[in-house]
């Protein structure tokens, strides 16, 4: 349950703090746009932050995972750079970090056709991921859900388990993807390394599931166009918290349930302002939505400023910085995924 979940996560941080060498955590993102602040404060941040405590970081820019719903893949090599922009600026160092794209990794799609066959399709459509979008095609009368997309969660096993990734940084909402790649890593040390499991059955962190709103209420997201992406300017921040939406009432109260988009206010200018959102709801108080969007424009700004001159810099400096970083994470990710897929071809009695 995800109760349970966040103990375990609670005390897994524990565990990392004391030694930090023994994880290895797989994380990504897909190369649909460039990041916004939802990403940065929901996962971006984490990452980084694990990074520095001495965790071993892979990412993965799942380039494969952009058509699992959409029919273009869009101008992939600008996007991937800027995706790659917006995980240096935040911090990420690719000197301890491996970046690589799913797609210059052949031997990822190897792995899959072995996990595919430890799980049924009955488990796959049962995923609330796979399931919600299958829902939401039936409601729109499109056709079905794509084989890529009803497999997605044995893709994210094979993702994670490539490089015997043990941690795994998820909100709450996303444990049954999960639970399907602890499944498939148990369920091939079962079948084919029952003496000595050969892969890690990966333990999720639970991340404190914000979910940050867009300037129209709904979700940040890409593809919305409701998003304040990190890279913006100063002025398009300023704009972007003009058009937020709040509510009618004076007086500024933390009230996640009741008043979200103030709620979402308060939590981002919390973050950047290294508070709590009920303390600065206090320290708002009577004066009311036009001052929070003034305070909340002001911490953003300057929160996000070394980011975004970081980031100036590095975008500057023109692509082959970035693509030469991207080779080098792609070279070590193959390494380490010719290996597995050696071993598990080898467990399979496939070598010859
Ligand atoms: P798209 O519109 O292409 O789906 P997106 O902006 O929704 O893009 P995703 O690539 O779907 O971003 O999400 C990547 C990760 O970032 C996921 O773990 C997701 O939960 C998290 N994330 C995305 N948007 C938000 C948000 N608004 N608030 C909190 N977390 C978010
Ligand atoms: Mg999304």
């Amino acid at each position: 349950s995800a109760t349970a979940a966040r103990e375990r996560s609670a005390v897994l941080e524990g565990l990392i703090a004391q030694k930090p060498g023994e994880y290895r955590v797989l994380t990504g993102d897909r190369p649909t746009g460039a990041l916004h602040l939802g990403h940065l404060l929901a996962t971006v941040a984490n990452r980084v932050r694990l990074q520095d405590l001495g965790v071993e970081v892979f990412l993965i820019v799942a380039d494969y995972q952009v058509i699992t719903d959409r029919d273009e893949t869009g101008n992939l090599p600008a996007t991937v750079r800027e995706v790659l922009l917006d995980y240096l600026a935040a911090g990420l160092d690719p000197e301890r970090s491996t970046v690589f794209t799913h797609s210059a990794v052949p031997a990822l799609n190897q792995l899959l056709l072995p996990f595919l066959s430890l799980v049924t399709v009955a488990e796959l459509e049962r995923n609330p991921t796979v399931k919600a979008e299958a829902e939401a095609a039936l409601r729109r009368q499109q056709r079905g859900i794509s084989g890529l997309l009803l497999t997605y969660p044995v893709h994210q096993a094979a993702d994670i388990l490539f490089c015997h990734g043990n941690l795994v940084p998820v909100g709450a909402d996303q444990l049954p993807h999960l639970e399907m790649t602890r499944t498939v890593a148990r369920r091939f040390n079962q079948r084919y390394a029952a003496a000595q499991p050969y892969f890690p059955e990966p333990d999720a962190l639970v991340t404190p599931s914000t979910t940050i709103l867009g300037d129209d209420g709904a979700k940040m997201s890409k593809s919305r166009g409701n998003a304040l992406e990190l890279r913006a300017s100063d002025d398009e921040t300023a704009a972007f918290f003009r058009r937020a939406k709040t509510d009618a009432e004076r007086v500024i109260t933390y009230e996640p349930q009741r008043r979200p988009e103030i709620a979402n206010l308060l939590q981002i200018g919390a973050y950047f302002a290294g508070t709590s959102p009920e303390a600065l709801a206090e320290e708002v108080g009577p004066a009311g939505a036009g001052r929070l969007k003034a305070v909340v424009t002001e911490t953003v700004v300057e929160g996000l400023s070394p980011i975004r001159a970081r980031r100036r810099e590095l975008a500057s400096a023109g692509p082959r910085h970035l693509d030469e970083l991207l080779a080098r994470g792609n070279a070590r990710a193959n390494e380490i995924a010719d290996r597995t897929l050696d071993d598990v071809r080898g467990l399979m009695g496939m070598r010859y």
